[in-house]
């Protein structure tokens, strides 16, 4: 059923539905459109409205052939509406859990593609700070590029700073879709560009190997694994994009490479990835490795592999979901990573506890375990002993199911404020 949207739009049928609204198949003075229409609780914001409006210069500014273009930000009586272009595909997330894993001149194509638009956003001083598959729209109408790639648009610019306000955020919550959480951002430091680069490389991460690096069980566990653990290598991977991933997974911000090089850097490597298959992996299965890893580190508290305490995942015979490992006794896994975390952050006084810092290893196909496939001894060793703790306070705050500072939802996206590098979390 059509509906009017402001005076020049009209919706016409429902593309998809998200955590901040609907998007709808419109039509407007330039022909077809898609439309977001805000979800009531956020349009009968007022704060939110003035915020829109405000903000709406440096949103309709962003125009790049790898960015969704906004088009149009509407407020009429009760509907928020923001007026996109039209892009005829699928997002990045339904592509990849249809063929599981891409072929590296693919992935790598799509992540140049992404890299290009990052680079524009950042040239204007706008940080995306939600890069993730299902921020990324394939354009099946746009020509082919290498290994058969659609062009790749990155979308929802603006759309979790609208949503964010600092009523709907706590000043001491750290936001972001855990997987692709920059470990600075957990670690509470304003969010620069290269948070976006480090999604970027976490998303070309899973384009090849099927699964996040960090990504897996009770969203503590994901944070923790940013901040303490390094990357497990991917094998069969070719070394020079591997080493392009391992700069850009850097935990020390500075480290990475910016998203303008980045995308140069991509695009010099397709030639040389032209015709590989997709890498050969088997999923790290995590409750078998975790429980491996603690009794290799020997850092499960005395008793804390004793079968009573760590219930099996899944019913035998079953296989267990990724990663999906309770780190506490009684925590419930959580494997769901399409929503936003928002969590406190502990202060000093609660800083206690350890975490143990190693990289889960995937395993090539046919090997029985890739195992102790280490790298640990970078020169953030120092950092990460700093960081370690208060990653180690944050995994047992959520263990431990104190629910006012942890809300789970999909309704607090990250800030994305242009030119305003708003921090995600200020000092207590
Ligand atoms: P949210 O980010 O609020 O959760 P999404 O941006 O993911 O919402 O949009 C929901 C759905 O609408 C997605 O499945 C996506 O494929 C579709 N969609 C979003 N933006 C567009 C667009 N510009 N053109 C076509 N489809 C879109
Ligand atoms: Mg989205």
């Amino acid at each position: 059923m059509a509906r009017k949207i402001g005076s020049r739009y009209t919706a016409h049928q429902i593309l998809g539905r998200g955590s901040a609204g609907t998007v709808w198949l419109g039509e407007g003075p330039e022909g077809a459109v898609a439309i977001k229409l805000l979800r009531e609780d956020l349009a009968s914001d007022q704060e939110l409205v003035g915020r829109f409006v405000q903000e709406r210069t440096a949103l309709l500014s962003l125009d790049h052939a790898h960015v969704v273009g906004v088009r149009d930000l509407v407020v009429d009586g009760n509907d928020l509406a923001l007026v996109m272009d039209l892009v005829r595909g699928t997002d990045l997330r339904t592509r990849l859990e249809r063929e599981r894993r891409l072929a590296p001149e693919a992935a790598v194509a799509i992540a140049a593609d992404v890299a290009d638009g990052l680079a524009a956003a950042h040239a204007a001083r706008i940080v995306h700070r939600d890069v993730k598959p299902e921020n990324v729209l394939l354009d099946m109408q746009g020509a082919l590029g290498p290994g058969g790639a659609h062009p790749a648009l990155l979308t929802d610019f603006g759309i979790a700073r609208l949503v964010d306000s600092p009523r709907r955020t706590r000043a001491t919550k750290v936001i972001g879709t855990p997987d692709y959480l920059a470990p600075e951002i957990i670690e509470g430091l304003p969010p620069r560009a290269s948070v976006d680069v480090y999604a970027l490389a976490t998303v070309l991460y899973e384009l090849l190997a099927g699964f996040t690096p960090f990504g897996g069980g009770h969203p503590g566990a994901v944070l923790r694994r940013h901040v303490t653990e390094s990357v497990a290598p991917l094998p069969g991977i070719p070394d020079e994009l591997w080493q392009l991933l391992l700069q850009c997974l850097a935990k020390a911000p500075a480290s990475r490479l910016r998203a303008p090089e980045l995308a140069a850097r991509l695009r010099e490597l397709l030639p040389g990835l032209a015709g590989l298959p997709p890498l050969d992996i088997d999923e790290p299965d995590g409750a078998e490795q975790e429980a491996e890893r603690e009794n290799r580190t020997g850092a499960a508290s005395p008793g804390a592999r004793d079968e009573a305490l760590y219930p099996p995942v899944a019913p035998a015979g079953e296989t267990p979901p990724r990663g999906a490992v309770p780190l506490v006794q009684g925590a419930v896994p959580d494997s769901n990573r399409e929503t936003h975390t928002s969590m406190r952050v502990p202060g000093p006084e609660e800083l206690a506890g350890g975490a143990h810092g190693t990289a889960r290893a995937p395993r090539a196909a046919g090997e029985r375990r890739a195992g102790s496939a280490r790298h640990r001894s970078s020169p953030e060793a120092v950092r990460r002993r700093r960081i370690k703790l208060g990653a180690a306070a944050a995994a047992v705050v959520v263990a431990a199911g104190l629910g006012g500072w942890l809300a789970w939802g999909g309704d607090e996206p990250a800030d994305t404020r242009p030119g305003v590098h708003q921090p995600a979390v200020s000092p207590r």
